[in-house]
């Protein structure tokens, strides 16, 4: 079994049904000693003014024993082209996957994926055959992100938790639907929760470690995290290249926005915070968030992993306060 990093999401099901390994580099970072990995790219002689989550997954991908990389080349981040190239620089094996640019173009992405299955050597059946067993997983991720919105029985730091660990379900589907059964037996049995505020979090996920516990502690939960859900693939399509045509991520901020509108709409959204990562290409996307959404809209940025600083606690915290409820 081998050891396959990945910058983003994409069609895990091939790794996992050719008996390898996924690890999606962001989680490792983020649940890492982040700040060491992101003081080991500078020290490799990553820029600092250069988004952390790209550092984060260079300093992982050259400290974990990964056996090759899945570069996202396109539809996802700009900076993806240099981070394989240090990648190949440091004899670490890199497969290249690139969504198309339009969400529409099928025969692209199918040739995206059949280029991965022939690399890692399996056949389309068996591939099919891994996606279904991933997506009565991901059923139950589509029930516990009810049971935030609909139910208020749990927090977004929850919600967030196992929607983002979706990507590549811990490198092990079974253990993790073990430990997805035991939560929701938890969460099915609380008492719902009475917040006051119910928050959308929009973007790639925080940096920031406290987000989610602070908004708890100001009396407002997360009850639809945006990225993180996609990343669980909540359609269930059929069909492999439907899901990954479905997955918003990759494609433009039209595409994103057409998922959004209706979940605010359907979970009863009052506020909505749009995370942006500093030095992220993603930031221009805001101006069309803000010019779309009719809800209020706070944008908080973060450059390194830490906690929230007093700045962004105080803007929090008057955000809420003019928000009438
Ligand atoms: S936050 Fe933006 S710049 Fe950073 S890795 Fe993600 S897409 Fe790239």
């Amino acid at each position: 079994m081998k050891k396959i990093g990945f910058t983003t999401s994409f069609p895990v099901e091939v790794v996992f049904a050719s008996n390898n390994i996924p690890i999606d580099l962001n989680n490792i970072f983020i649940t890492g000693d982040a700040k060491k990995y992101v003081e080991k790219a500078e020290n490799s002689g990553y820029p600092g003014n250069l988004c952390a989550w790209i550092k984060g997954m260079y300093a992982v991908g050259i400290s974990s024993e990964i056996d090759a990389i899945v570069g996202i080349v396109q539809g996802d981040c700009s900076n993806t082209h240099s981070l394989m190239s240090t990648f190949k620089d440091k004899n670490i094996d890199v497969i290249p996957f690139s969504y198309p640019y339009e969400n529409t173009d099928a025969e692209f992405l199918n040739k995206e994926i059949y280029k991965l299955e022939k690399i890692f050597k399996i056949d389309h059946n068996s591939v099919i055959k891994t996606k279904r067993k991933l997506d009565k997983i991901r059923k139950k991720l589509i029930y516990l992100d009810e049971l935030t919105w609909k139910e208020n029985l749990i927090t977004g730091l929850e919600n967030h938790f196992w929607l983002v660990n979706s990507s590549d379900f811990m490198g092990n589907p079974d253990k993790f639907e073990k430990d997805l059964d035991v939560f929701l037996k938890t969460a099915e049995i609380r008492k719902p929760f009475n917040y006051d505020v119910k928050f959308a979090y929009i973007g790639v996920p925080p940096i920031l470690s406290n987000l989610y516990d602070y908004l708890n502690e100001m009396n407002a939960n997360v009850v639809f995290n945006e990225v993180q859900r996609q990343f669980s693939m909540p359609y269930l399509s059929d069909n492999i290249t439907e899901q990954y045509l479905k997955f918003t991520y990759p494609y433009t901020v039209e595409e994103r926005l057409a998922d959004i509108i209706p979940e605010l709409k359907k979970r009863k959204i009052q506020a909505v915070l749009s995370y942006s990562q500093s030095f992220c290409h993603r930031q221009i996307d805001q101006i069309i968030l803000k010019k779309h959404i009719d809800l209020p809209f706070l944008i908080v940025e973060a450059d390194e992993p830490s906690e929230l600083d007093e700045r962004t606690k105080l803007r929090i915290e008057s955000f809420l306060d003019i928000l009438e409820y």
